[in-house]
């Protein structure tokens, strides 16, 4: 069960909109509780999205000023780009993304998109600019419709149609007897993990965001699923500029840069091949991956 402290000005808003925000922290990165309010400077404009260039600047970051997380991290994404994020569990992956959203100030160092420091610009515009497939889609009890909807509600259903197609889900939507009225979530027809990722990334398409950010979206899969689902991503993918958080390295391998962290370090980066060559510890982690994927 997701948890959440809610301030007192949030209890004003509508009932949708507190169910979208305890998704937008929940599912997003298994927050299981807000932290503390992080306000918009007064008079913060927008954020201004040209081509969707990330970076970390020399980003330190703890949740506890005790325990440094990130200890120096810097990596540009390029619009366009598309970035791997690699590294064992722990190793401050996901908060590189909890960052980029302002859940959580930096404690030194800045993220910037476009060259505007995430702290300068509206929560909401930030938040409009980052579309984020995570481990697990959750889905509302509600049709695959809404499902898909809660992407940029208001959209059309031609656009709803069209996102579901690139999502691969489509067919399979056509097929159930109440098609896009299907009711699904814990109370109506459970999805398999597959099928859900698929609903989510229909639902990250419709939002269009210039920024994406997948973490470990297909890790909860079988190898076979995630195949299927591959495809789907690489549309999702197109023209975007993403950051992509990996456990199984198969899915990196094309990215145009690949980070390896390790301890809140960047400790290797470069291509694939670039990294295969170098024989440290990417290549090692890739090597025992492969041995892996040969004895199932
Ligand atoms: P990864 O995604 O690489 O597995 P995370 O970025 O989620 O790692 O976490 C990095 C470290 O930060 C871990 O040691 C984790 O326990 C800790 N951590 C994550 N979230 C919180 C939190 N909300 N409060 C305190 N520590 C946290
Ligand atoms: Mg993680």
């Amino acid at each position: 069960m997701i948890q959440i402290t809610m301030p007192l000005n949030f209890l004003g808003t509508v009932y949708r909109e507190i169910r979208q925000s305890l998704v937008d922290m929940g599912e997003m990165f298994g927050l299981l509780e807000q932290p503390a309010e992080i306000a918009d400077k007064p008079g913060a404009p927008a954020l201004h999205v040209a081509g969707g260039t990330v970076a970390l600047n020399d980003v330190h970051f703890g949740y506890d000023p005790a325990r440094p997380i990130l200890k120096g991290v810097s990596v540009t994404a390029q619009a366009g780009q598309k970035v791997a994020i690699v590294g064992p569990s722990g190793s401050g992956k996901s908060t590189i993304g909890r960052l980029l959203f302002r859940f959580y100030d930096v404690t030194d160092g800045s993220l910037t998109i476009d060259g505007q420091d995430v702290r300068d610009v509206t929560q909401d515009s930030l938040h409009d600019a980052i579309g984020v497939v995570p481990q697990d889609t959750v889905l509302f009890n509600d049709s695959i419709y809404y499902n898909i909807e809660y992407g940029r509600e208001g959209a059309s259903r031609d656009e709803i149609i069209a996102a579901a197609k690139s999502a691969q889900i489509h067919d399979f939507i056509k097929s159930l007897p109440e098609g896009y009225d299907t009711m699904v979530g814990e109370r109506g027809l459970k999805l398999s993990g597959g099928e859900k990722q698929r609903v989510g990334i229909a639902r990250t398409l419709l939002k269009n965001p210039p920024i994406l950010l997948l973490d470990e979206a297909t890790s909860a899969l079988d190898s076979e699923t995630e195949q299927e689902i591959q495809g789907a991503l690489d549309r999702a993918a197109e023209g975007r500029t993403v950051l992509m958080i990996a456990h199984r390295l198969s899915t990196v391998a094309e990215a145009d840069q690949i980070i390896v962290l390790q301890d809140g370090e960047i400790v290797e980066r470069g291509t694939h091949a670039d990294l295969l060559a170098r024989d440290g510890r990417y290549a090692s982690l890739w090597r025992r991956q492969q041995a892996e994927a040969d004895a199932a």
